[in-house]
Parts: structure tokens; sequence; C-alpha cells
């Protein structure tokens, strides 16, 4: 369907008015407009509005099916990825999680090992069309000197296929460790990664994020966050990491995953936590997926009742960033996931409403993670900029979002890859023992 050759035309494509730049059209209720796009030497040479302009002979007529930007997956673990036959979740809660992840870290996490999982993880991402990924590295001793090495390596063996970036995870009592800290800082600054800690209601919270902040403008590094993945209504760790981001006048960026328990709290916590979080130009991720496996998980006899996802609606309507993501893809913090944005972007319509109306959602695993990644380019169609995107079978939000869409097509600098999902049993070697 996708010529193999330097320059065509794909004629009768639906675009969304979210990801599409420069087109100008009318679009519809959902967003979408018919458009034309001409791809010359690996670049969109023009978009224009369907039936404006004379088609070439050869332009080949997608029938209104849905053409979207290859996706940005912000927040993941492929360092995690796909232990879960070796080192299941015992009980699905969240403390089941990090100690059972814990265990294997200590005892598996070999270069190779880690290097083997993390490559598997990479190949299902860009079969399902992803071009970015941003992944947090559990970064507790000695694991750092182990990951980071192995972090630079597969950069720069996926380089042009994914964009791959890391940030270090650790608890932020692992912070008081000054001298510790500064050189994992250092480490991060050297790999050109990210700086990022769990945040959750340690009594010298205030100070320890101080000491991040620090090392972030001391190296010239952006932040990443995992706040209050918890149904405490006691835990407002994100109002922590606002302020303190004002107080710090940190300028780069700051992105926020989880965020569950603000859900649960008395709305005037809730306004006061969102004017700081707009003012501090926070950006927040949810991880739909996750949260719902792990969130409101009491034991095996109660039903959970909430969805555990933080309130992005309400974010928005104050201009702040929101994205979603995939984060851990079967590994004891959540036991399913294979690195497809079409997948969590599906379930986040499913489980936060991205829909009636659906808006500029979609931005929410393209455009505006490649902001928070600084990704100049990826996540929006725009006539001079790379031609990657997705051509889907749906035509319609209902069509393209009520199956797996496993036959899409994954452009790659025009032309259409070879989407080959990775065989499970590579890794049964690495299950063993
Ligand atoms: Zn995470």
């Amino acid at each position: 369907m996708i010529p193999d050759k330097a320059s065509y035309r794909l004629a009768n494509v639906r675009l969304h008015a979210s990801l599409t730049s420069g087109l100008a059209a009318a679009f519809d209720s959902d967003g979408f407009a018919l458009a034309d796009i001409s791809v010359a030497d690996g670049k969109i040479s023009s978009i224009a509005s369907h039936g404006k302009s004379k088609l070439p002979a050869d332009a080949i007529d997608l029938a209104g099916r849905i053409v979207l930007p290859c996706f940005v997956d912000c927040h993941t673990h492929i360092d995690k990825g796909h232990i879960w036959p070796r080192k299941p979740n015992p009980d699905g809660t969240f403390m089941g999680a990090l100690n059972a992840t814990g265990a294997d870290r200590a005892a598996r996490w070999s270069a190779e090992d880690v290097a083997r999982r993390m490559d598997f993880s990479l190949r299902s991402a860009y079969a399902h069309g992803t071009k970015a990924v941003r992944t947090h590295l559990d970064s507790v001793p000695p694991q750092e000197e182990i990951s980071w090495p192995v972090f630079e390596t597969m950069r720069e063996r996926w380089r042009g296929r994914i964009d791959l970036q890391a940030a270090c995870l650790l608890g932020i009592e692992g912070v008081r460790d000054k001298k510790w800290f500064e050189k994992l800082a250092k480490r991060v600054a050297a790999a050109k990664g990210v700086l990022g800690v769990v945040t959750y209601m340690a009594p010298d919270l205030e100070e320890l994020l101080d000491q991040v902040f620090a090392q972030a403008i001391k190296h010239g590094l952006d932040l990443d966050f995992h706040a209050d993945e918890t149904d405490d209504v006691a835990a407002i760790s994100l109002k922590k990491i606002a302020e303190a981001s004002l107080w710090n006048g940190f300028e780069g960026n700051i992105l926020v995953g989880h965020c569950c328990s603000l859900a649960r709290q008395p709305d005037l916590e809730v306004l006061d936590t969102l004017d700081k979080v707009a003012k501090a130009g926070l950006a927040i991720v949810s991880l739909p997926m996750c949260n719902l496996y792990l969130q409101d998980r009491r034991n095996n006899e109660t039903t959970p009742r909430w969805r555990g996802v933080t309130l992005l609606h309400e974010m928005k309507a104050r201009g702040i960033k929101a994205a979603v993501a995939s984060d851990n893809t079967r590994d004891p913090f959540h036991a399913y996931g294979d690195l497809d944005m079409l997948e969590v972007y599906r379930m986040a319509t499913r489980i936060l409403h991205f829909d009636h109306p659906v808006g500029d959602w979609p931005r929410a695993v393209a455009a505006t993670p490649a902001e928070v990644m600084r990704l100049d380019g990826a996540g929006v169609l725009v006539a001079g900029g790379s031609a990657d995107f997705i051509v889907f079978k749906g035509r319609s939000w209902t069509e393209l979002l009520s199956r797996p869409e496993s036959d899409r097509i994954v452009v790659r600098d025009g032309r259409a890859i070879e989407r080959q999902l990775p065989d499970y049993a590579e890794l049964d070697e690495l299950m063993v023992g």
C-alpha cells in the first residue's frame, strides 16, 4: 500500500486537527479532516486539503483511513520489562511489586539481562509505531553502574529508529547521601539523561527536594518525578514539587508521573495544588493501565472502586500539559502491556474519558510528550517534517479504538517498516532458575 520509493502521494487520508500543523481545512466535530500528503526523500513535502489540488495519476487513495504521527512514550521502565515469568507480583499490590522487583534486580540484573530485555521492549515499541521512548532506570547502588552504560549502548544501537532517553529512579530518601547523589547526577549528566526520583511524604521531603533541584540546576538537567502513586490523601508531594520548583526558580522541564492521590483529596486541596502546578509549569503524565492494575487493590475479596488515575481534565482546563504513557510492561508493577501506545490511548479513552469531546486529547500520546522530551518536530504531522506516521484501518474514533489495529502500517522516513514483534520465547532462557 505504501510504495517503496522516494516520493509519492497519499490521497484521501483522515488527519486530526490536534496532530497536524498547517492544514487549512474544515475539521469535523471529531477533529478530523480529509487530506492529501506528499512524501519526498523521507520528509512530508506537503499536506493539503483533499480535493483542493489535482492528484497525480499514481496517487494512492487511502479511502479515509486515519493517519497519525508516530507515538511518543514518555514514561516507561524498559529495564524492568518482561521479568514477570521469573518474578511475578505475589498479590498484585504496590508493595508486592516493589519487593518482587527489588529482589529480582539484586539477583538477576546483569548488563546482559538488562540489555536483552530492553532490546525486546524497543523492538515491540518500534513495531507498534513509537518513535521516541523515555525510560526510567532503577539507579540504586550498584545498579546505576550496570544500567546506565547499557542505556548508552542501546541508545546508539537504536538511533534513527527510536529516540531513547533515560531518567534515574530512586526513592527520595536516597538523596540524603549527598555525596553519592551528586555522583549520580554527574553520571546522569554525562549520559545526557534526566534527573528523576520517587517522591513520597518523607519527613524531610522539602529539604530533599531542594537537593534534587540544586543538582538539576548545577548540571543543567530536566527533572522527572514519580509522585503520590497511592490512594493516601495525605500524599501531597506533587504540591511540594511545584512549590520547590517555584522557590528554586527552576527553568528546565519537569515531568511528574502518577499523582494518583490527588483524585482522592478534597476540592480545596486539589485547587491549591493545581494552581501551583500550573504556575510552576509542570507537565503531568498519567499511567492509566498501571494505575488500574495497582491502585485500589486491597485483597482478593474486594472489587476495586476507583480507576486510580489523576485529574487530567482539571489539569488541562488550567493549561497544564497532560500526557499518558505505557509505564511498566510485564513486570511486577503491571502484569500486561507491550509498549503499544494505541493500546494506551484506547485504555485512556475508556478510563479517563478522552471523549465527548475528543478535543485535543490525541496530543497526549504524541505532541505533548514530544514537547516535554524536547523532541523538535516529533508528534505532529507538518510539511517539512519527517515522514514518520501510522496508517490505520479505522476511519473514525469508534473504528480506530474498537480493534487492536494489529495490521496498522508504520511509515518511517517515508518507507513502510517491517513490523516484526519479538517472540516471547526469545527471553525464555533469561527466565529460568
Ligand atoms: Zn513509572
